[in-house]
């Protein structure tokens, strides 16, 4: 039997639950609301988990979504340290690990991914890290303060934001990766030259076209063996190997699941079982900016504002996602990458600026059509990359000359 009841059920405690939260309050609903997050922090950005925060450059209240006083405010229950461990969606109620069951009116999974863990030898040894918390974010402070090797595994955001804040803080980083330049995988291979360049410029030492073998230590790590052959030295190590989904819930709970691993959503963040929406990390939803494909992404600002349109779609507005995905990274305090898109595939890649100079936009097009945009130190070309990925027309010579041109206008395309 339930023991309360409430409206709405925010389940997850990150950005795209709390974002749910905020807009439910300004848009009106006076009904009940509860959060409910198994992490032990109110809802926080988890960004900064790489950077300021790494570095020890930001208190942890700093990172929160609101001050702690906000949630009583907008009478937000935050049911922390807590997990909802089964949903019944035809008797609408959800049991949580505290052994309370809550009904409710209408709910949202914002459940986000978890790490995906590499079983090799001496895995088990101390100070091996993976980074999705700030618990995580602590634990490699602590293990980094007094080290002078540190190892990353991956070489994509993660990996390298970890090696540019080591970096920052003096100490010596190595990243060892399967591709042959660093964000290789999101953004080709000529973008993955400049960032693995611009590492490498500020002493971080990397290693591609390679991969973890095995750990070696006595109680900790002390070298991380690659397949090539690779002996290196390590005080600690993080593991940046990519995350999946957690959509465990959603997939006992009955919700279809889509191509791409996520709970398959409509447009409005409606999963396939009515009044139960989904977002952040594990929404793949109907995107009307991508033609209706369905797509999932693991952005920050793509969980920010899902939790938008889910509270809109909550209280009946018929409110379409339809904003382009947006993702951004920075590089300690040497720059940072911006990125509209996704592109999952592309034919052509053109460059406006260069690299060499440090400042440039790199357009992805299939069939001639833009489908994303990759700039670095040129903010003022994302609106126009917004309005060619919302287009999909393919772009003739002469227009394709203009995104090559720093002289031209984009508006003129
Ligand atoms: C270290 C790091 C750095 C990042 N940097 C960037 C960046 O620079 N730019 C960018 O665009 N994106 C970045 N991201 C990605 C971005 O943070 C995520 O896409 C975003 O946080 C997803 O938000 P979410 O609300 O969907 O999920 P999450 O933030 O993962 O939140 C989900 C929460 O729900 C909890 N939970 C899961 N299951 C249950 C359950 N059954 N009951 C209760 N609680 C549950 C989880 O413990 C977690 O706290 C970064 C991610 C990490 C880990």
């Amino acid at each position: 039997m339930p023991t309360r009841k409430v409206d709405y059920l925010l389940i997850g405690g990150g950005l795209a639950s709390a974002n749910c939260a905020r807009w439910l309050r300004e848009e009106g609903a006076d009904g009940s609301i509860v959060l409910v997050g198994r992490e032990p922090d109110p809802p926080y950005n988890r960004p900064e988990c790489t950077k300021a925060y790494l570095r020890g450059e930001e208190a942890r209240e700093e990172t929160f979504f609101r001050p702690d006083a906000w949630w009583g405010e907008q009478d937000v229950e935050l049911l922390l340290r807590t997990s909802v461990t089964a949903l019944d969606l035809d008797a609408r109620t959800a049991k949580l690990s505290s052994k309370d069951e809550i009904e409710f009116g209408q709910v949202l999974l914002a459940t986000g991914a978890n790490v995906r863990r590499l079983n090799v030898e001496g895995c088990h040894l101390e100070q091996i890290h993976y980074l999705r918390t700030l618990g995580n974010a602590d634990a490699i402070r602590e293990a980094t303060k007094d080290a002078e090797h540190v190892v990353l595994i991956g070489g994509s955001y993660i990996g390298c934001e970890v090696a540019a804040s080591l970096s920052k803080l003096g100490k010596r980083a190595t990243i060892v990766m399967q591709e042959s330049a660093t964000l290789e995988r999101g953004f080709g291979a000529s973008a993955g030259r400049f960032f693995g360049e611009l590492l490498e410029a500020h002493g971080v030492t990397v290693y591609g076209e390679d991969e973890l073998e095995r750990f070696e230590g006595r109680e900790r790590v002390e070298q991380v063996i690659t397949r090539a052959g690779l002996q290196l030295d390590a005080d600690a190590v993080v593991i940046g190997a990519g995350v999946t989904p957690d959509v465990q819930l959603a997939q006992r709970a009955g919700l279809e699941i889509g191509e791409r691993g996520g709970v398959r959503c409509s447009a409005l963040l409606e999963s396939s079982a009515p009044d139960v929406f989904a977002a952040g990390d594990i929404c793949e939803y109907e995107s009307p900016v991508h033609g209706g494909a369905h797509v999932r992404i693991e952005h920050w600002d793509v969980a920010f504002n899902h939790g938008k349109t889910a509270a809109l779609n909550m209280l009946g507005n018929d409110a379409p996602h339809t904003i382009v995905p947006y993702f951004y990274s920075v590089f300690a305090d040497w720059g940072e990458l911006e990125y509209v898109g996704p592109a999952y595939a592309w034919d052509e890649e053109i460059v406006r600026g260069s690299f060499a100079d440090g400042k440039f936009t790199n357009w992805y097009l299939d069939a001639g059509a833009v489908k994303a945009a990759l700039t670095w130190g040129r903010s003022d070309d994302l609106d126009a990359a917004r309005r060619l990925i919302v287009d999909g027309a393919p772009l003739d010579d002469a227009q394709r000359a203009k995104l090559a041109d720093v002289d031209s206008d984009l508006d003129d395309l």
